[in-house]
Order: C-alpha cells, then structure tokens, then sequence
C-alpha cells in the first residue's frame, strides 16, 4: 500500500535547525515544555492500523502543487498520505520568506491540534508527488477519536507533538505579537496565546529584535500591541479580535442546542467538560480570558492529589484542555457569558454572550470562580497590568526579574509568589496586614519565606500609596505598629488579598450574603419556586434554585477554594446534569 520508505518516515519535520535559527535571528521568551514526547510527532502506522485510518477519510486523487489546505481556511481536514508525498509549507508574510515546516510521504498523515481546536488553518499544504489522500472532516476525526481507542491514542498524540514541534519551528512566525514588555494590553495578548498554546512568537517592542520586526511589517509605537499573520496585521489588538481572525471565538458547529454549556474554563469548568464530553455529553465549554482560570496563575501547586512534587497550574489545566478536546467538548474563549434566562423556554436555557450571541443548552454549568480584590489606591487602575499583577508566573515576572517586589497578602498564594519571586533574584517585600503571617499561610510555606535571605516579611503593614509613570516604580508602604511610612522601589506589586464570586452576569440565582452560589440542601424552601413543584423534585447536588442550572468550584457557596475541590465538583455535577436531562424527556 505504502513504500517502506514512508513507513519509516512518513513525516519529516524541518525541526530543529529551524529553531536554533529563529532563536538567534529573532529572540523569544522559553517554551512551554512539552506535554509529550516530539518523538512521537511521526508515528509509523502498521498496515492494518493505516488500513483503518483510511476507512474514516474519503479519497482523492492528487496531482502536483495541488493545494489541499491554505492559511484561512475553516475547518480543515485531516490529511491521510496514501500514494505520492505533501508537504505543509508557512506562506511568506512581509518580513519572512515561505518555509517548508514539514514533508509526509506516503503512509503519513498531515494534521495538527487545530483539527481538534477548530482554530483556522495557518500554513499551507500542497501536493509533492502526485498520488491519493484521503481527507478525514473534523466530524469523522471526532468519531475516530471516540471509537477507536488504539488509533486515536496515536493520532491524538501525534497532534500535540507536532504542536510542540510547530512552536519550535519556522511555523511560530505564522502569527508574531509585538508589544511593551511591561504593556498590560500586550500582557493580555500574550497571556491569552499562552493559555491557548497558540503557535507564536512574541517580539518585545523596546528590543532592536523587536524594532526591526516592527520596521519590516511597517508598524510604528501607535500600533502596539500588534499581531502579524499570515494574511494580515491586526494593530491596537485584543485577545478577542485574535481569536475571531483564528477561528477561536464561539461558533456552533451544529444547529442543535448543546446538552451542557458550562460557563468558566478554571479548574471546575474544565473538569465538567472532560466528564461531559467523555460521557457522551454535546459539551461546549467558554471562557472570558482563556483556558485554565486562577489555577493557570499558580507557578507551582503543591498540594494537588498525586504530584507530591508539585506542579505548573498551566500545566495541569493545559492536560485537561487536551482532555477535555479529544473527547470531543467545544471550548471557545475569550467569551464572555453576560446574562443567562432563567425561564426556561421549553425545555432549554438560554445563555446570552458578549458580542449578542446565544447559546441554548438542556442544563448550564456555572464555573466562573472568583474575581481578585484590589486595594483603593488612588492609581490603581492606571497600574494594573503595568507593574500591578494578580498572578506571579513567568509571563508577569519577566520584566521584574532581578529587581524589587511587592507582595501584598497573607494567605498561601502570597507566599508562594514571594518565593518564586524571590527564586528569580527579586528583593520582595511580603506585605501582610494581620499581626502574624503564620494565621492564614501553611506553615511549610512561613517556614521557608521565614529564612529565605531575599524576603522581608512586613506584618502589620500595608501599601498605601503608588507613583510611577506609565509603569509603577515606587510603593509607600505604612507600618501600623511603627506608625511610619517607607517609600521603596518596587518593579511589580503582586496582590494576593482574595477574591469576590464572578456572579454579577447572573439574576434570579440563589446567593449567600456574600455572593457565593448556594446549590441543592444549601436552599430553602423559600428559594424555590413553583417550578419546583411542577417538577415533582428537590435540587440535586450542586443544583441551584434554578432547574437544570448547576454551580461548581470557587463560585460555589462553601467550596474549599482549591483545585482539588473545584475539579471534584465539576466531574461530579456532571452525575446530576445526566440526571436533570434525563427528567426532561
Ligand atoms: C496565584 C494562585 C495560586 C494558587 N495556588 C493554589 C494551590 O497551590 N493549591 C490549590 O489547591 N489552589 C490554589 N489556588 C486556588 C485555585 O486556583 C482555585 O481554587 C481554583 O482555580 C478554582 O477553580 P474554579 O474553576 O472554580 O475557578 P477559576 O479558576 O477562578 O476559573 C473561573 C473561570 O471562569 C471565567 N469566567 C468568569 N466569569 C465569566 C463569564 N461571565 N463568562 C465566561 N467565563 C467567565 C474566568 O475567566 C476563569 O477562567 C491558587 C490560586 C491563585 C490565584
């Protein structure tokens, strides 16, 4: 069927000399590590195993420089190589000539982790050698995903690893993003890529790599942050208009309403969508920002369930995105829920979206966590996102490495960020307005902040007066027991004091009096209604007054405010949306 030479290698990735190129002619921050091996990027399939995978495509003869996908295009298939050979080539933009990223000989298949994200095509794939392909839709890729458990463990595995080798190679300049390093409108852009493990390359405005990039695609100061395709440049962009020119913001594939909608993709959401999906559940899951939710800003966990060595909160939530796509769940983000009708019209809810779209769903899912406090400083708001953080990771902590810090709280996540901060070569001062830094935080973590040479815990102390520029430079921070004032310089201020439930968006829902969603023997009679009696049923578990709508995780009245928890709830409303669905029929 196959030549033996394309089982051996049926694809060729120009990888990783492309790399070290791009490394040294164009400067990038570290890449994420990879979740699988790149090794398995090229799988060798058997006769039978091939045999198979050609049973879920559909032929087509091919001649050369037939184009079979072009940067663009919407959902795009599967290529399986059965005769002659492809190759998938990065179109030339501006400032870059075109590059082959990889050839597929027969035997091989042509595809990436946007066949399951439904992101836009962005490279191109045209016939080598003529011969037969054999193109596999999204629908059937979705089917093999669900019914051929040794199949789609290769194919699904190849995907992410030709993603983490896409990210490596001459493919990252497909979408290039330029912007201030300490810009709070470039920081959302490059947080959102991130998150989504989208294909890039990020050029720091203030660099000379950074401005000959902006001298070549012609963009000046008042442009930034800006993001350079393929087909064209979005200037003065946001995470929103990126993932609309992708093929990243919500679009219902079906005319069907969806089984499930969960609304958060943290920890909770994510958790709801993998047992959805993997359930057999039509599952879409949105999200405002991106994928991961608070989890995401966690550099290290340390207590979650079988990793006693700790690990990345983006790691862990990237895993359960993969998850939750190959079995099949929907996710779209940055999307905004911004009202959810609580009547029922029939038997379904209908969720409302930023931008005038609606989705109607059997039972909704609320995940939406929480919202950080802020202290009422004067320019507060001026600084978010330009020297003020809610999260310490990589991403924030780039442009403060090596120089003084502010860290304000006293519960775990503030100490965490201390240490890490502290580990990057920051003085950091731990700000805590309590007597005692060890009431709120685990004493495993007072004890090293306690010894560590580079932090100063600062108790009874609060920030009370911010000045700066365009970016914060300076902190005055008030001793209550002194009763003195220090100015100090301070690159980030990194704050840790809490978080109010992300509820505002929602009427007619049952709170407690600070907010959070009260569910199922949290409600008393009086929070139900009469549709309760029409039902002929009490609420089930993380059922809220409303029937068929759910709350799950740090949103969820009483929750633990962990990760841990926020997952077993969204895996176990998942029994109670069966259930409700189940009573709608
Ligand atoms: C820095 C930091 C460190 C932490 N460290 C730990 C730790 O070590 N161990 C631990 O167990 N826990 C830790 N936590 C707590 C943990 O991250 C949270 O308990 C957990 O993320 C809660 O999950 P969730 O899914 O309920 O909500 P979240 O993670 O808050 O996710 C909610 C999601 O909903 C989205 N959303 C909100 N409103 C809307 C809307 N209207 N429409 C669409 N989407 C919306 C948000 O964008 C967000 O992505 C930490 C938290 C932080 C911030």
């Amino acid at each position: 069927m196959f030549s033996q030479a394309g089982l051996a290698r049926p694809v060729d990735w120009a990888t990783p000399r492309d790399l070290d190129r791009l490394r040294a002619s164009r400067g990038r921050g570290p890449l994420s590590k990879p979740l699988v091996p790149t090794s398995v990027a090229s799988p060798r399939l058997g006769e039978e195993l091939f045999a198979r995978l050609l049973a879920y495509g559909t032929p087509q003869e091919t001649h050369r420089r037939d184009v079979l996908f072009r940067p663009g295009d919407v959902d795009a298939d599967l290529i399986v190589v059965e005769r002659g050979s492809v190759e998938v080539v990065r179109t030339a933009t501006g400032n870059v000539p075109a590059a082959t990223v990889a050839v597929v000989d027969a035997g091989g298949f042509v595809g990436e982790l946007n066949l399951l994200t439904g992101q836009n095509v962005y490279l191109r794939c045209q016939v080598r050698d003529a011969g037969t392909v054999y193109r596999v839709t999204p629908e059937r890729l979705r089917q093999l995903m669900a019914n051929d458990v040794e199949l789609s463990d290769i194919v699904f595995k190849a995907l992410i690893a030709r993603r983490e080798l896409l990210q490596r190679s001459a493919a990252a300049l497909a979408v290039e993003i330029v912007g201030g390093a300490r810009s709070s409108a470039a920081l959302a852009l490059r947080t959102y890529a991130a998150r989504q493990r989208l294909i890039h390359l990020w050029f720091d405005a203030d660099t000379p790599m950074g401005q000959t990039m902006m001298d070549s695609s012609g963009l000046t100061q008042d442009d930034l942050p800006a993001v350079v395709l393929p087909d064209t440049t979005l200037k003065r962009t946001t995470p929103g208009e990126l993932a609309d020119k992708l093929g990243l913001s919500y679009r219902r594939a079906s005319t069907k309403p969806a089984d499930v909608t969960i609304v958060g993709a943290g920890p909770a959401g994510l958790a709801a969508a993998v047992y959805g999906a993997s359930e057999g559940l039509d599952t879409v899951l949105l999200d405002a920002v991106g994928t991961g939710g608070q989890a995401a800003a966690s550099s290290r966990i340390e207590n979650y369930f079988g990793f006693p060595f700790g690990l990345s909160g983006a790691d862990l939530t990237g895993l359960a995105v993969l998850q939750a796509l190959k079995f099949g769940a929907q996710l779209a983000s940055p999307c905004q829920a911004v009202e959810l009708d609580t009547n029922r019209n029939g038997d379904l809810l209908r969720l409302h979206l930023q931008g005038g779209e609606a989705i109607d769903s059997k039972a909704v899912v609320i995940a939406t966590g929480a919202r950080y406090r802020t202290l009422p400083l004067e320019r507060w708001p001026d600084f978010e996102g330009a020297g003020i953080y809610y999260a310490a990771t990589e991403l924030e902590a780039r442009g403060c490495t090596g120089s003084p810090v502010t860290v304000v709280g006293g519960a775990n996540s503030a100490g965490q960020a201390a240490l890490y901060l502290a580990g990057r070569g920051s003085e950091v001062s731990l700000v805590v307005r309590g007597q005692d830094i060890a009431t709120e935080m685990s004493a495993y973590l007072v004890d090293r902040l306690l010894v560590h040479p580079r932090v100063t815990v600062r108790c009874r102390s609060e920030v009370t007066r911010l000045d700066g520029g365009d970016f914060l430079e300076e902190v005055s921070i008030t001793d209550r027991t002194a009763d003195t004032v220090q100015a100090q310089p301070c690159a980030g201020l990194f704050c840790f004091i809490g978080a109010e439930p992300a509820t505002s968006w929602l009427t007619g829902i049952a709170t407690g009096d600070d907010g959070f969603i009260r569910t199922d023997v949290q409600l008393t009679d009086d929070d139900l209604g009469p549709a309760w009696a029409a039902l002929g049923r009490r609420p089930l578990p993380f059922e809220t007054n409303v029937p068929g709508v759910f709350a799950v995780g740090d949103v969820h009245s009483g929750s633990m405010k962990r990760v841990a928890a926020a997952t077993g709830e969204g895996a176990s409303a998942i029994a109670s949306v069966h259930k409700a669905i189940a009573a709608l029929a």
